[in-house]
Protein backbone atom coordinates (compact mmCIF):
# COMPACT_ATOMS: atom_id res chain seq x y z
CA UNK A 1 0.00 0.00 0.00
CA UNK A 2 1.40 3.43 -0.96
CA UNK A 3 1.79 6.20 1.48
CA UNK A 4 -1.15 8.40 0.19
CA UNK A 5 -3.38 4.79 0.76
CA UNK A 6 -2.24 4.50 4.51
CA UNK A 7 -3.50 8.91 4.61
CA UNK A 8 -6.46 7.55 3.25
CA UNK A 9 -7.07 4.91 6.05
CA UNK A 10 -6.29 8.41 8.66
CA UNK A 11 -8.90 10.44 6.82
CA UNK A 12 -11.32 7.80 6.66
CA UNK A 13 -11.20 6.57 10.77
CA UNK A 14 -13.57 8.82 12.20
CA UNK A 15 -11.35 11.70 13.53
CA UNK A 16 -13.38 12.14 16.86
CA UNK A 17 -11.43 14.31 20.23
CA UNK A 18 -10.41 11.60 22.81
CA UNK A 19 -9.29 11.87 25.93
CA UNK A 20 -5.77 11.43 26.73
CA UNK A 21 -4.92 8.00 25.71
CA UNK A 22 -1.44 7.81 25.01
CA UNK A 23 -1.02 4.40 24.99
CA UNK A 24 1.28 5.13 21.68
CA UNK A 25 2.86 8.84 22.65
CA UNK A 26 5.77 7.34 25.05
CA UNK A 27 7.57 4.18 23.80
CA UNK A 28 9.23 4.03 26.93
CA UNK A 29 5.89 3.70 29.03
CA UNK A 30 4.93 0.40 30.33
CA UNK A 31 1.79 -0.66 28.64
CA UNK A 32 -1.84 -0.36 30.61
CA UNK A 33 -2.64 -2.99 32.97
CA UNK A 34 -5.12 -5.41 31.09
CA UNK A 35 -8.63 -4.63 33.31
CA UNK A 36 -10.23 -7.78 32.21
CA UNK A 37 -12.52 -6.97 35.36
CA UNK A 38 -14.15 -3.68 34.17
CA UNK A 39 -14.11 -4.44 31.20
CA UNK A 40 -18.10 -3.74 29.91
CA UNK A 41 -18.93 -3.18 33.44
CA UNK A 42 -19.26 0.45 33.59
CA UNK A 43 -19.26 0.61 29.94
CA UNK A 44 -21.61 -2.42 28.76
CA UNK A 45 -21.95 -0.67 25.43
CA UNK A 46 -17.99 -0.56 24.73
CA UNK A 47 -16.18 -3.87 23.90
CA UNK A 48 -12.89 -3.24 24.94
CA UNK A 49 -10.83 -5.49 22.37
CA UNK A 50 -7.53 -4.99 23.38
CA UNK A 51 -4.51 -6.08 20.61
CA UNK A 52 -1.52 -8.58 22.04
CA UNK A 53 1.53 -7.10 24.21
CA UNK A 54 3.40 -8.19 20.81
CA UNK A 55 1.08 -6.21 18.76
CA UNK A 56 1.10 -3.40 21.03
CA UNK A 57 5.39 -3.20 20.96
CA UNK A 58 5.25 -4.00 17.46
CA UNK A 59 3.21 -1.22 16.53
CA UNK A 60 4.86 1.03 18.94
CA UNK A 61 8.38 0.30 17.34
CA UNK A 62 6.71 0.85 13.75
CA UNK A 63 5.32 4.20 14.91
CA UNK A 64 8.68 5.00 15.88
CA UNK A 65 10.13 4.22 12.49
CA UNK A 66 7.57 5.88 10.46
CA UNK A 67 7.93 8.97 12.71
CA UNK A 68 11.39 9.06 12.00
CA UNK A 69 11.33 8.64 8.34
CA UNK A 70 8.72 11.65 8.00
CA UNK A 71 7.75 13.12 11.43
CA UNK A 72 4.05 14.56 10.51
CA UNK A 73 2.42 11.77 8.96
CA UNK A 74 4.14 9.60 11.97
CA UNK A 75 2.70 11.73 14.26
CA UNK A 76 -0.71 11.43 12.57
CA UNK A 77 -0.78 7.71 12.38
CA UNK A 78 0.26 7.44 16.54
CA UNK A 79 -2.95 9.68 17.01
CA UNK A 80 -4.59 7.52 14.39
CA UNK A 81 -3.34 4.36 16.80
CA UNK A 82 -4.39 6.28 19.84
CA UNK A 83 -8.09 6.78 18.86
CA UNK A 84 -7.71 3.31 17.79
CA UNK A 85 -6.52 2.03 20.70
CA UNK A 86 -9.23 4.37 22.93
CA UNK A 87 -12.37 3.34 20.74
CA UNK A 88 -10.94 -0.63 20.82
CA UNK A 89 -10.51 -0.94 17.30
CA UNK A 90 -6.94 -2.29 17.54
CA UNK A 91 -8.79 -5.85 17.45
CA UNK A 92 -6.74 -8.98 18.39
CA UNK A 93 -5.70 -11.51 16.19
CA UNK A 94 -4.55 -12.40 12.11
CA UNK A 95 -8.21 -10.45 10.83
CA UNK A 96 -8.06 -7.83 13.71
CA UNK A 97 -7.54 -3.94 13.12
CA UNK A 98 -4.02 -4.06 15.03
CA UNK A 99 -3.34 -6.59 11.96
CA UNK A 100 -4.53 -4.43 10.14
CA UNK A 101 -2.73 -1.01 11.37
CA UNK A 102 0.57 -3.47 11.33
CA UNK A 103 0.51 -4.29 7.82
CA UNK A 104 -0.21 -0.57 6.84
CA UNK A 105 2.92 0.70 8.76
CA UNK A 106 5.02 -2.11 7.77
CA UNK A 107 4.13 -0.27 4.09
CA UNK A 108 4.26 2.76 4.55
CA UNK A 109 8.29 2.10 6.17
CA UNK A 110 8.93 0.10 3.33
CA UNK A 111 7.85 3.19 1.05
CA UNK A 112 9.46 6.22 2.67
CA UNK A 113 12.32 3.81 3.08
CA UNK A 114 12.35 3.49 -0.68
CA UNK A 115 11.62 7.40 -1.05
CA UNK A 116 14.67 8.05 1.49
CA UNK A 117 16.69 5.66 -0.61
CA UNK A 118 16.00 7.49 -3.65
CA UNK A 119 16.49 10.85 -2.33
CA UNK A 120 20.29 10.47 -0.73
CA UNK A 121 21.74 10.20 -3.69
CA UNK A 122 19.66 13.85 -4.79
CA UNK A 123 21.26 15.06 -1.47
CA UNK A 124 24.78 14.49 -2.44
CA UNK A 125 24.00 16.50 -5.42
CA UNK A 126 22.90 19.41 -3.82
CA UNK A 127 27.08 20.01 -3.39
CA UNK A 128 27.66 23.88 -3.90
CA UNK A 129 28.38 24.05 -7.53
CA UNK A 130 32.00 25.01 -7.44
CA UNK A 131 33.89 23.79 -10.61
CA UNK A 132 37.34 21.96 -10.21
CA UNK A 133 40.03 24.67 -9.49
CA UNK A 134 42.03 26.44 -7.67
CA UNK A 135 40.56 28.53 -4.37
CA UNK A 136 41.73 31.16 -1.74
CA UNK A 137 39.63 32.34 0.82
CA UNK A 138 39.54 33.39 4.81
CA UNK A 139 39.74 31.01 7.38
CA UNK A 140 37.18 30.78 10.15
CA UNK A 141 40.85 32.34 11.89
CA UNK A 142 40.69 35.05 9.32
CA UNK A 143 43.65 34.12 7.20
CA UNK A 144 43.99 33.13 3.55
CA UNK A 145 43.74 29.48 2.86
CA UNK A 146 44.69 28.28 -0.36
CA UNK A 147 42.46 25.33 -1.74
CA UNK A 148 42.58 22.93 -4.29
CA UNK A 149 39.02 21.21 -5.45
CA UNK A 150 38.38 18.51 -7.94
CA UNK A 151 35.71 17.23 -9.42
CA UNK A 152 35.59 13.51 -10.76
CA UNK A 153 33.63 12.43 -14.24
CA UNK A 154 30.76 11.12 -11.87
CA UNK A 155 30.47 14.21 -10.21
CA UNK A 156 32.17 13.91 -6.57
CA UNK A 157 33.71 16.39 -5.13
CA UNK A 158 36.85 16.41 -3.27
CA UNK A 159 38.48 19.47 -1.20
CA UNK A 160 41.82 19.95 -0.46
CA UNK A 161 43.87 22.48 1.65
CA UNK A 162 47.22 23.58 0.11
CA UNK A 163 50.23 24.01 2.48
CA UNK A 164 53.15 24.97 0.55
CA UNK A 165 53.18 22.49 -2.43
CA UNK A 166 51.35 19.51 -0.52
CA UNK A 167 47.77 19.11 -0.58
CA UNK A 168 45.94 17.87 1.73
CA UNK A 169 42.24 16.45 1.50
CA UNK A 170 39.69 17.61 3.42
CA UNK A 171 36.85 15.86 5.37
CA UNK A 172 33.31 16.19 3.92
CA UNK A 173 32.26 18.93 6.67
CA UNK A 174 35.47 20.81 6.17
CA UNK A 175 35.21 21.30 2.16
CA UNK A 176 31.77 21.67 2.44
CA UNK A 177 32.33 25.10 4.45
CA UNK A 178 35.29 25.55 2.55
CA UNK A 179 32.80 25.09 -0.89
CA UNK A 180 29.88 27.25 0.63
CA UNK A 181 32.66 30.19 1.15
CA UNK A 182 33.80 30.13 -2.14
CA UNK A 183 29.93 30.53 -3.24
CA UNK A 184 29.96 33.46 -0.99
CA UNK A 185 32.37 35.55 -2.50
CA UNK A 186 31.88 33.84 -5.97
CA UNK A 187 34.49 31.33 -7.47
CA UNK A 188 36.06 33.81 -9.83
CA UNK A 189 36.63 35.84 -7.18
CA UNK A 190 37.78 33.07 -5.21
CA UNK A 191 40.21 32.48 -8.00
CA UNK A 192 41.60 35.58 -8.35
CA UNK A 193 42.38 35.59 -4.43
CA UNK A 194 44.37 32.28 -4.82
CA UNK A 195 46.10 34.15 -8.28
CA UNK A 196 46.95 37.16 -6.82
CA UNK A 197 47.73 35.21 -3.36
CA UNK A 198 50.49 32.84 -4.95
CA UNK A 199 51.28 34.54 -8.55
CA UNK A 200 49.90 31.44 -10.38
CA UNK A 201 46.57 30.77 -12.10
CA UNK A 202 44.03 30.48 -9.84
CA UNK A 203 42.19 27.99 -11.89
CA UNK A 204 45.06 25.68 -12.90
CA UNK A 205 47.98 26.49 -10.59
CA UNK A 206 50.12 27.49 -13.59
CA UNK A 207 52.50 30.22 -13.20
CA UNK A 208 51.97 33.45 -14.49
CA UNK A 209 54.01 35.55 -16.52
CA UNK A 210 51.51 37.72 -18.60
CA UNK A 211 51.22 41.19 -16.75
CA UNK A 212 47.56 41.55 -17.45
CA UNK A 213 46.78 37.67 -16.05
CA UNK A 214 48.78 38.74 -13.00
CA UNK A 215 46.56 41.52 -12.21
CA UNK A 216 43.64 39.67 -12.83
CA UNK A 217 45.20 36.11 -10.71
CA UNK A 218 44.25 33.71 -13.92
CA UNK A 219 45.25 32.90 -17.26
CA UNK A 220 43.82 33.73 -20.12
CA UNK A 221 42.75 30.01 -21.21
CA UNK A 222 41.15 29.48 -17.72
CA UNK A 223 39.18 32.70 -17.91
CA UNK A 224 37.23 31.52 -20.95
CA UNK A 225 35.40 29.56 -18.07
CA UNK A 226 34.53 32.76 -16.10
CA UNK A 227 33.48 34.11 -19.98
CA UNK A 228 36.60 36.36 -20.21
ZN1 LIG B 1 45.13 28.43 -15.69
Amino acid sequence: MSSNATLALITSYDQRTHSTDTTFSTPSRPLPARRTETRGAYHPQVKMSRPSEAQTAFIKSLLADVIELDAEQGEKLRTLANEMWTDGKLTPGREGGASHLIENLKDLRTALRDRAAKAAPTAKREVPAVPAGRYAVNTDEGHLAFYKVTVSDKGFVNVYLQVSDDFQRLSWTAALGVLRKIMEISPLEASRAYGHGLGCCGVCGRTLTNPESISLGIGPKCMTRFGG
